[in-house]
């Protein structure tokens, strides 16, 4: 018996599987969000300038006089306007101002620089050549959910109470920015902040590695499958602080490498009945420096989330274990997600009843 009923795999979940298993269950299966680091807010203000001006593009390209950002507001552009270096460092304080206020850790004027300095160091490698308004921009940030209708994707999930779940596996995501580099030719743009590691394997990203990136291949599958009418891709990962630009390119027969991958880790997540800790009593480096769920307590306990999570998966037998992806989804929609950080992990199927999702 399943105890994590998959129903997708988002491009961000898929590598944090290897990382730690453990801390996939907690973050994606049972909904109990991980906090952010400081260092990954400074990437999101990053990360929201290069999205404005990706817009602020699209909307020149199309003749509009402006552009909502979910953060930021509507804001007016003009092509004038766009190309200015003014319009660049409002974009950069404004970012950096809603990212902050919204923040619990503290700011100093260096991280205020920092952003600055890794905004500028995209725009200007290469003479601006990863430069959104250089670009003839296709789409900044699409969102995707696809389904993949093969027929190892199916799934038919009986539920606790007896219900039956039926589907296919989706992927879910939403890519930096796909522009247009000639005829039929696409690229796609991800930016990282981060450090150019793997953080499961602790070694460097290769070129070697990256072309059998399973994040990078699925972005690649899905933009195959949103902007049909290229049939040629670049996938380009740039590592802001770390390298620069890592450019590949993929065709058809990375679709296929793509579901093989994809395949094998449905069957490994939902086959998983007891996620394994990247260490027994927290005391590895990775849970000490890059995970929260060694430092924060559950709530309403003096266990961290970890370790209480732990204890209950060994204490339990799997079938009593039955918070699963599809409930946690339908918690969410029906606002109730915050309910998860005060219950315990075992529901009871009555216990769910009653929230009438
Ligand atoms: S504390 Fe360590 S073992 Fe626990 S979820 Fe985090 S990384 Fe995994």
């Amino acid at each position: 018996m399943e105890i994590v009923y998959v129903t997708y795999i988002r491009s961000s979940s898929y590598n944090n599987y290897d990382f730690c298993q453990q801390q996939y269950f907690i973050n994606y299966v049972l909904g109990y969000p991980s906090g952010s680091s400081k260092k990954a807010e400074m990437g999101t203000i990053v990360h929201k300038v290069m999205e404005c001006l990706a817009r602020s593009k699209k909307a020149v390209q199309d003749n509009k006089k402006s552009y909502k950002d979910d953060a930021l507001g509507r804001i007016r552009i003009t092509k004038d306007k766009m190309l200015s270096s003014k319009y660049v460092d409002s974009l950069i304080d404004k970012s950096y101002e809603h990212y902050v206020s919204e923040s619990s850790h503290k700011y100093a004027p260096r991280d205020y620089r920092d952003c600055v300095k890794w905004s500028h160091a995209a725009l200007e490698f290469n003479k601006g050549q990863f430069d959104p308004r250089n670009r003839n921009v296709i789409a900044p940030e699409p969102h995707f959910d696809i389904e993949i209708r093969e027929p190892w994707a199916r799934y038919d999930y009986t539920m606790p109470d007896g219900s039956e779940v039926n589907g296919y596996l989706a992927i879910k995501g939403t890519i930096d920015l796909v522009t247009e580099v000639s005829e039929g030719v696409m690229e796609a743009v991800d930016w990282k902040t981060g450090r150019r590691i793997d953080w499961a394997s602790g070694e460097e990203k290769t070129y070697e590695k990256l072309s059998v990136d399973p994040q990078l291949l699925l972005y690649y599958y899905a933009i195959s499958k949103i902007f049909p009418d290229y049939n040629q891709a670049i996938m380009s990962i740039f590592y802001i602080r770390d390298g620069g630009p890592y450019s590949l390119c993929f065709d058809e027969s990375d679709q296929k490498m793509f579901l093989d991958m994809l395949r094998t880790r449905f069957s490994q997540i939902k086959n998983n009945t007891k996620p394994r800790l990247i260490s027994k009593n927290r005391s590895h480096w990775k849970c000490q420096k890059l995970c929260d769920y060694c430092k924060n307590n559950w709530e309403g306990t003096d266990k961290s989330i970890c370790q209480y999570v732990q204890e209950k998966v060994e204490k339990k037998s799997t079938k009593n274990l039955i918070l699963k992806k599809v409930l946690k989804e339908l918690w969410i929609r029906s606002k109730h997600f915050v309910l998860i950080q005060k219950a315990d992990v075992y529901f009871g199927l009555q216990e769910l009843n009653h929230q009438n999702y």
